[in-house]
Order: structure tokens, then C-alpha cells, then sequence
């Protein structure tokens, strides 16, 4: 990646953490866990597990399916160009990995899909879903997969499917769509059908006031964890992310965020002060440092306590993930 700091506003991140620190301090509620990496309220989602608690936990990954994606986010993580897609010989050949790993001793606990739309590739999560029943009857467990979608393009057929392969926890994105109608009514209807619905939103200042109003609502339509990541940047993404909000400020950690100016903390306060009922994690540059760093030898003791109980089969995940 070539980003230069001196063509954009590059701040020092002993600045950046300073101000975040006294902002949390000044916040009576919000909680910090896991040695400080884990600052939040209430307790959080189970498909969090994995980045605090990758060790003795089970086998996991995060797949992505294609690149398409029916709508354009200025941060979007996976690239503005959505024509370079995934091959078949690729999702074929982790489909062969899970499939191989599962004839052996080794514990699952969980599988995502993520990065474009992955609703519109329902055909190839067809074929990973039977995997995944199959793995549950020949283990007999129970497995926790969680999908992240921007949520326009469910039916009442592409719910079933979902609840039929056994995903368990829907993560939504609302801004993507301008915080539409449509994606409302799919979450209050994954709600009644059983899902555990969450919101995974990018904490991006520009989307400050709408993210705040709507506070509310993801209350009034069941949504039970709230998930802000703060905006990983790259060559791709950096330059709109600069057209968008001029007055943003960069900074470095083992690769480059923009600081939410505080965002993840108004919402929490927000939330605290309204009294929902709904977690929040702050999925800071420091929780992604801790998963790229030596985590994944370090057992993080008392973290369990940090996360929600949503039956049985929400206590195993986490464990050794990847991603496809
Ligand atoms: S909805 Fe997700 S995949 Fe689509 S453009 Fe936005 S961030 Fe990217």
C-alpha cells in the first residue's frame, strides 16, 4: 500500500489515543475490558468472540463469496472496483479446507459471510450452507454464522434459507442505503423470525447526525448490538474518504484509520442516556492492532464476561479465524 502522509492530514496516534482516552473517561457507563481493548456497553455480541478470544475456541472464517455489491459506500473497505470477482476454483478450494478439516478432531465454532453483498450470491452460499448442516449433524453441534449485508435485498425466501443453514446473527449496515425503509422492515422481520439482529456501521463523522436520530429506531426494530468500526483506510478509499470530509484527520497505528472525532462515544453516551437496551462495541484501530499482533497466542482471561448469552450455541464461537 503507498499512502503519503504528507499529502494528507496525517496527526499523531499518541494524539489521537490521548483525546479518546480522556473522551471515554469523561463518559460515565462506558465499560473497558480485555486490558483495554474492549470498550463497550452492555454486553456484547457473540460473533465478537472471535476478535478477543481466537485461542482453544474452535475453528471459524469469514468467507467472502464476490465482490458485487448493489450499492457504494465512500469507506467501502472492499474497493470501488466490485468487477474483480471471486473464482469459482477459489470458493471450491475452501470448500474442500472446511470439508477436509471436518472429517477431523478439530471443534468448529462458526462461519461469517462478508465483504460485497453477499445476498446476491445466494447460489454459492447455497453450497456452503449445506456444508455447514452437514458439519452440524456429523458433530452434532450447533454452529454460529452470522452474515453481514447492507440489508436491501432480503425476500421471505432468502430468510429461509438463512434460518434453514442456521445463521444465527444478521449484521446490518443501514447508512449504506441512507438508513432506508426497506431496511427497517427486513430487520424487524429477521427480528421476529428468531435472528439476532445487529448493526455493524462505520463510525464516520460525516454520518454523525443520522447515525444519532436513529438511535431510536434500531431500538424499536430489536436490535440487540450495535457494532462501530472505526474506518480502516487504504489507496482505494483514502482519496474519497479526503473529498467527503476535508476536516478529517489519518492516523497510523500498523496501518492507517480516519479518527471518528469521538462518534462511537456520542453514540454510547446517546444510548446510555435513553437508557436502550442494546450493546455497543467499539471496534477501534486498537481491536484490529490486537488482532494482527501476537493475540493469537494470548488466552485473555475474564474476557467471557464481556460477551451476551444467547443460548447454547452462541458459547463456543470464536476460535482460530480466517478469512477466505
Ligand atoms: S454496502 Fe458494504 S460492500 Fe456495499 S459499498 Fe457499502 S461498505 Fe461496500
Amino acid at each position: 500500500m503507498e499512502i503519503s502522509t504528507g499529502k494528507y492530514n496525517f496527526v499523531d496516534y499518541f494524539e489521537i489515543m490521548k483525546e479518546k482516552s480522556d473522551y471515554i473517561d469523561s463518559i460515565e457507563g462506558i465499560q473497558r475490558s480485555g486490558h483495554g481493548k474492549c470498550i463497550h456497553i452492555n454486553k456484547i455480541a457473540p460473533g465478537c468472540r472471535g476478535c478477543f478470544n481466537r485461542v482453544g475456541k474452535g475453528y471459524g472464517m469469514t468467507i467472502k463469496l464476490g465482490s458485487k455489491c448493489n450499492l457504494s459506500c465512500p469507506y467501502c473497505f472492499d474497493g470501488q472496483d466490485k468487477s474483480k470477482e471471486v473464482t469459482l476454483l477459489t470458493l471450491k478450494r475452501r470448500l474442500a479446507d472446511i470439508y477436509r478439516k471436518s472429517l477431523d478432531a478439530v471443534e468448529f465454532s462458526g462461519f461469517a459471510f462478508s465483504n460485497g453483498e453477499p445476498l446476491l450470491y445466494i447460489d454459492r452460499m447455497a453450497k456452503f450452507g449445506d456444508l455447514f448442516k452437514d458439519i452440524e449433524r456429523r458433530k452434532g453441534i450447533t454452529l454460529w454464522n452470522k452474515l453481514y449485508t447492507n440489508g436491501t435485498v432480503f425476500t421471505d425466501e432468502i430468510f429461509d434459507k438463512l434460518w434453514h443453514w442456521n445463521f444465527k446473527e444478521l449484521r446490518f449496515h443501514p447508512s449504506a442505503s441512507n438508513f432506508s425503509d426497506t431496511v427497517y422492515r427486513n430487520m424487524e422481520k429477521a427480528n421476529e423470525r428468531g435472528f439476532v439482529v445487529a448493526v455493524e456501521e462505520a463510525a464516520y463523522p460525516p454520518n454523525r447526525d443520522k447515525l444519532l436520530n436513529n438511535l431510536k429506531t434500531f431500538q424499536e426494530v430489536g436490535v440487540k448490538h450495535v457494532q462501530l468500526c472505526e474506518t480502516k483506510v487504504f489507496e482505494f478509499n483514502i482519496d474519497m474518504i479526503a473529498n467527503d470530509f476535508p476536516e478529517g484527520r489519518f492516523y497510523w497505528t500498523n496501518t492507517p484509520f480516519l479518527y471518528h472525532e469521538g462518534l462511537t462515544y456520542d453514540v454510547m453516551k446517546n444510548v446510555i442516556d435513553n437508557n436502550y437496551s442494546f450493546s455497543i462495541l467499539d471496534c477501534s484501530s486498537e481491536v484490529w492492532r490486537m488482532n494482527h499482533g501476537i493475540h493469537h497466542q494470548i488466552v485473555m482471561e475474564g474476557i467471557e464476561d464481556v460477551f451476551a448469552d444467547y443460548g447454547p450455541a452462541s458459547r463456543g464461537i470464536g476460535g482460530s479465524w480466517e478469512k477466505c
